[in-house]
């Protein structure tokens, strides 16, 4: 795939940074090299001189020495080897991408950490949109995507879903006001790709099917153009086996992926991942090296040592004892909306994540109610109009987690909810 008419002119401008050069070098070198080229600090001066984390099973990852010193020092804009290795070996078991194997220039799977996936995704939409690029959504979609992806002058495409996600017929009706061969053409404005959350669609809940993400692949590989694939609630499947992702069927190489860490290991660490074509990973880790220089040394080390202990099926295994918990809560929650909310609103079971996405009944605009009215009540949830590109228009929906609450918790907020939609009905 030629990637370039994908790229914007900010993206096409960076360069190696000279200095982070030599960090790379550096990490690769023979243990003996006398170098004075980084402008490293000396972690003898740093004041932390040891730590001890105790992980729940008991077991512990201890920083000292020259280990702590490391965990305290710069490192690789692409993340530290170790974590890059184990993840690379997870991404194939995983979803065994055809691109594997390809030569380097031409599309090969590589990966990249990020200070959790949405500073990856910040820079992906920074490489790929110039202003009055298209781009297509599924609304309702996540605000932190949109919201990153509105200040850079994009027009949105609203592409028609249900609960199993995108309908690939409407996809190919929105599609179908260009001719394939347009993609060559910049004046076509033909959109440059789509991004999408496939598992426990943040707000909606919603899983794209297997089936439909094989004919919405069909689509990019005919019209030509990318697909976003940020998927950090994949850990948060309810149900086995898990379908196949976009990653899994892409034999061009047009599939970004972002991997999260934060549903599973924590979110304050900050640790998340793009996969993707290497051509277009290397702009991902240009980005970084002139904005963070990297993501956290020991965020990625406590991280990584915690993933070698445990092993590949040590990490499932906690996958599956977190995919419990949530299921467990998603169970509590929808039993609360059944008991309180029954003729008042309507949603879908979701079938991955941590939210649930109700309709209010009867009210064309419930910004009001769920942001004004509720916390007089003392709940809070998150209007649905937050959700939409143009987020001025009524929305009758509304976002409620489960991630945190207990189920009396669940029960009581949904208790007061029916009584002021009663109240204001
Ligand atoms: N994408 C979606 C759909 C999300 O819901 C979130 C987290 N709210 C992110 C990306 C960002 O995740 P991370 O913590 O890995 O940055």
């Amino acid at each position: 795939m030629n990637y370039s008419r994908f790229l914007t002119a900010t993206s096409l401008a960076r360069k190696t940074s000279p200095i982070r050069a030599t960090v790379e070098i550096i990490s690769k070198a023979p243990k003996d090299i006398i170098s004075l080229a980084p402008g490293s600090p000396n972690p003898k001066v740093f004041p932390f001189k040891s730590a001890v984390f105790t992980v729940e099973n008991g077991s512990t990852i201890r920083f000292e020495g020259e280990m702590f010193q490391r965990a305290l020092q710069y490192s690789s804009s692409y993340g530290i080897p170790e974590l890059l290795s184990w993840l690379k070996q997870l991404q194939i078991k995983l979803h065994n991408p055809p691109t594997v194997n390809y030569p380097p220039n031409q599309g090969q799977m590589d990966l990249c950490i990020t200070s959790g996936c949405q500073d990856g995704l910040c820079k992906v939409f920074e490489m790929l949109i110039n202003p009055g690029d298209t781009v297509l959504v599924n609304e309702p979609l996540y605000s932190g995507a949109l919201f990153a992806m509105k200040p850079l002058g994009c027009n949105f495409i609203s592409v028609p879903s249900d609960d199993c996600g995108i309908i690939p017929e409407g996809l190919k009706k929105v599609l179908s006001q260009w001719k394939p061969e347009d993609s060559k053409d910049p004046t076509k404005r033909t959109p440059k790709f789509l991004y999408t959350i496939p598992n426990g669609n943040n707000p909606t809940g919603n899983s794209l099917t297997g089936d439909r993400k094989k004919e919405i692949y069909e689509l990019a590989r005919k019209y030509d153009f990318l697909i976003i694939e940020d998927d950090p609630y994949y850990f948060l499947q309810f149900t086995k086996p898990w379908e196949p992702t976009f990653l899994s069927m892409d034999v061009d190489g047009r599939v970004i992926r972002a991997d999260s860490l934060s549903k599973v290991i924590s979110s304050g660490l900050r640790v998340g991942f793009i996969t993707g074509p290497k051509s277009l990973i290397q702009r991902i880790v240009l980005h970084t090296q002139i904005s963070s220089l990297h993501p956290c040394t020991l965020s990625q080390l406590m991280i990584s040592e915690l993933l070698y202990q445990w092993g590949e099926e040590g990490f499932l295994a906690h996958v599956d004892r977190t995919i419990d918990f949530y299921k467990n809560q998603r169970d509590f929650i929808l039993a609360a909306a059944d008991k309180w909310l029954r003729d008042l609103a309507e949603w879908h079971a979701p079938k991955a994540g941590m939210f649930l996405w109700i309709k209010v009944n009867g009210i064309s605009d419930a910004k009001k109610l769920i942001e004004e009215k509720a916390i007089e009540r003392e709940i809070l949830f998150v209007p649905g109009n937050s959700f939409f590109v143009d987020n001025s228009a009524p929305s009758s929906f509304f976002r409620a987690s489960f991630s945190q609450v207990t189920p009396a918790q669940m029960d009581l907020a949904f208790q007061r909810l029916a009584q002021l939609i009663k109240d204001v009905s």
